[in-house]
C-alpha cells in the first residue's frame, strides 16, 4: 500500500531545511577568537599501521597561536575527531601540510571544506610543500583553483620550500627542512616573541656507534640503543630550531626507524642541543601503544635524558600553552 504524500509539506519542509543548512554551513561571518596559545590533538598516530588500525588515530593537531588558528597534517579521521570534540574547523585560518604520506594529508580535503564553509566562502590558506600543490596531491578543487565549479569558495594557496616564510593572521610561519626520504617540511611559528616548531617526520641522527663500528645511512642496522652512542646529528636542523620555546616532535618509536624518524634518541639529541621550555611527543607508531601503552615511559625517558620537560600527546588531548609562554 502506498503511503499518502503530503506534497505541500514536502515542499515547505525542504525549503525550510535548505535555508537552515545554508545558514549553518555557508556563513561568511569571521570569528572573533582573541589571542590564545593552545594545542588540540585530533590524532597522535603515525605510519600506515596507524592509518589502517586507527590506534592511535590519525588526524594531526590544531594549533591556536596568538590570533591565529591552524590545522597541521590532518590525516584520515581529522574531521570526525574535530566534530566529536566540538573543535570548530570553520574558524581555521590555515591548513598546513608537511608531506604527501596519507597519515599527514588524507584528511586535508575535508578540513579544507570545513575551513572554507562547505566550499562556499573564499577564506583561509592552504600551506604545503610546493610539490604537493604542483602534483595535485591536494586536488585543484581543494586548492580553490577549480573555476568551473558551482562552489565559489576555497582557500588561498601558499607554496613553500625549506627556508620560505609566510605571514597568516599576524603570525610568522617559516618552512623548515625535514629528512624523511622525499619532499617534506617542518614549520616554525613566531608571534610577539613567542615561538613553537613542528618537526614533521624527519631523521636527526646521521651516525652512531653500535659497539663494534659506526653505523651510517644505508646500513641495515635498524635499532639504536643508547644516547651516548650517537656520533652525528643534523646540525642544520638544530640551527633551524635554535631558540624555539615549544617543540612538537613526531617521534614514531622509542628506537626503531631512526633512518626515517626521530625516535626517542633523536628527540633527546634535539632537546640537548636546543633546550626548549617544553616538548610534546606525537606521531606514534601502533607498536608504541599496543598492547602496552609505552608513551608515558617514552616521554619520561626523553625528559630524563635531556633535562627538558617532555609530555606525550594522546588522541583528543588538549594543552594550554599560556603558562609555558608566560
Ligand atoms: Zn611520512
Amino acid at each position: 500500500m502506498e503511503s499518502p504524500i503530503d506534497r505541500e509539506m514536502l515542499m515547505e519542509q525542504t525549503k525550510a531545511q535548505l535555508a537552515r543548512a545554508w545558514k549553518m554551513f555557508r556563513s561568511t561571518q569571521e570569528p572573533t577568537l582573541g589571542e590564545r596559545f593552545w594545542l588540540g590533538f585530533l590524532g597522535t598516530g603515525g605510519n600506515p599501521e596507524a592509518v589502517v588500525g586507527q590506534v592511535p588515530a590519525t588526524g594531526g593537531f590544531l594549533l591556536r597561536f596568538g590570533p591565529a588558528f591552524f590545522a597541521l597534517d590532518p590525516g584520515p579521521g581529522a574531521l570526525p575527531r574535530a566534530l566529536e570534540r566540538g573543535w570548530p574547523l570553520g574558524d581555521l585560518h590555515g591548513v598546513l601540510i608537511s608531506h604527501r604520506h596519507l597519515d599527514h594529508v588524507g584528511g586535508a580535503a575535508a578540513v579544507i571544506e570545513a575551513m572554507c564553509r562547505a566550499m562556499y566562502v573564499r577564506r583561509g590558506y592552504l600551506i604545503a610543500h610546493h610539490t604537493l600543490l604542483e602534483e595535485q596531491v591536494i586536488d585543484q578543487f581543494h586548492q580553490g583553483r577549480d573555476g568551473a565549479t558551482a562552489y565559489p569558495g576555497g582557500p588561498d594557496v601558499i607554496a613553500m620550500k625549506p627556508g620560505d616564510q609566510a605571514e597568516v593572521a599576524g603570525v610568522q610561519i617559516a618552512a623548515l627542512k625535514a629528512y624523511h626520504g622525499g619532499p617534506n617540511l617542518g614549520y616554525r611559528f613566531h608571534y610577539k616573541g613567542r615561538s613553537l616548531a613542528y618537526t614533521s617526520d624527519t631523521n636527526l641522527i646521521t651516525s652512531f656507534w653500535n659497539g663494534q663500528r659506526t653505523v651510517r645511512f644505508g646500513d641495515p642496522v635498524r635499532l639504536i640503543e643508547r644516547c651516548e652512542d650517537i656520533t652525528g646529528i643534523r646540525d642544520d636542523l638544530i640551527g633551524a630550531l635554535a631558540g624555539v620555546e615549544v617543540i612538537i616532535a613526531n617521534v614514531t618509536s622509542h628506537m626503531a626507524w631512526w633512518q626515517r624518524h626521530l625516535t626517542d634518541f633523536g628527540v633527546v639529541a634535539l632537546l640537548r642541543a636546543v633546550h626548549p621550555k617544553l616538548c610534546i611527543l606525537t606521531h606514534f607508531n601502533r607498536a608504541s601503544v599496543v598492547p602496552n601503552d609505552l608513551r608515558q615511559q617514552m616521554a619520561a625517558f626523553c625528559a630524563q635524558e635531556s633535562g627538558v620537560p617532555v609530555l606525550a600527546a594522546y588522541d583528543g588531548a588538549s594543552f594550554d600553552l599560556e603558562d609555558t609562554f608566560s
